[in-house]
């Protein structure tokens, strides 16, 4: 049995083992709703989920004809789906504190992975669904790159923003926060200047949820959606980026992995990256 909880700790809910399916998602959606270069959900029995607490503190948010999504209304994570007519619930990984019994088996939706976003590890990858489940794709909207521009926007597509010049920074960070809060194996965040980002859309459907222990550790989503989108830290003169709401090019690729020491420990990191137990020296 394993307990799940959102980065706010509202969602509580449990899953019972057997897991039949551990699989990493890089479909735009996914990317919208977690902030990151992909999701990993797991998949167990319905008869084995329930509600410990926070139900009612659950936002859906219908992301296509037949696709639902959930967050905490609280802090955005993403959460768990109960789905009666296959008769399985499907919850993010990093939702759980601790070893699975499973690790991830493949990755999907590979022919919609950002440009960014470099698969390094040797699991199967497919370009959608796996052969014979029996689903489709949806078609998602195209940005065309604007020389000089980064766009980006959440998963509803009601927020927008836009951010002139280059990145500072591109970073993986496995703490415990950024994996509730972004309810995935890690956050992928892209660092600018305060003055280079501005909303084009949306800015009151932006909601902040800051971890009352930390100093700094604020996540932003769209109240509509749960899409992650950035946080501009004024304190700090810099907005924090989640890679996944983009959707053009930053012209950058992760450049380390921090907190690896949190790490969740289903997941292996692989790739030539380097890795610091916590933050980078200096
Ligand atoms: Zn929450
Ligand atoms: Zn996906
Ligand atoms: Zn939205």
């Amino acid at each position: 049995m394993a307990e799940g909880k959102c980065l706010c700790g509202a969602l509580t809910y449990e899953l019972d083992g057997p897991l039949s399916a551990m699989i990493h998602c890089h479909c735009s959606m996914c990317r919208k709703h977690h902030g990151t270069g992909f999701s990993t959900f797991v998949v167990g029995p319905i008869a084995g989920f329930r509600w410990k607490s926070g139900e009612d503190r659950l936002r859906r948010y219908q992301s296509s004809p037949k696709g639902t999504r959930s967050f905490c209304s609280v802090c955005g994570s993403a959460g768990p789906l109960a789905l009666p007519g296959p008769g399985i619930a499907v919850a993010p990984a990093a939702a759980f504190d601790g070893e699975l019994g499973i690790k991830p088996q493949c990755h999907i939706f590979v022919a919609s992975k950002a440009p960014w976003d470099t698969i390094t590890d040797d699991l199967p990858q497919f370009d959608a669904y796996p052969p014979g489940f029996g689903a489709h794709g949806v078609d998602r909207p195209v940005v065309t790159p604007r020389a000089g521009v980064t766009e980006g926007s959440c998963l509803c597509g009601d927020v927008g923003y836009e951010i002139a010049g280059a990145p500072a920074r591109m970073i993986n960070c496995h703490c415990g926060r950024c994996r509730h809060g972004r309810a995935a194996a890690h956050a992928t965040n892209v660092f600018y200047k305060m003055d280079q980002f501005r909303w084009t859309r949306g800015a009151e459907l932006v909601t902040e949820y800051k971890v009352p222990d930390a100093r700094f550790h604020t996540v932003a989503f769209c109240s509509r959606c749960g899409g992650k989108l950035p946080r501009p830290s004024p304190e700090r003169g810099i907005v924090v980026v989640p890679a996944g709401s983009l959707d053009t090019d930053p012209g950058l690729t992760a450049q380390m992995h921090i907190f690896v020491a949190d790490k969740a420990p289903w997941f292996d990191i692989s790739g030539a990256l380097p890795q610091f137990p916590g933050l980078p020296p200096g």
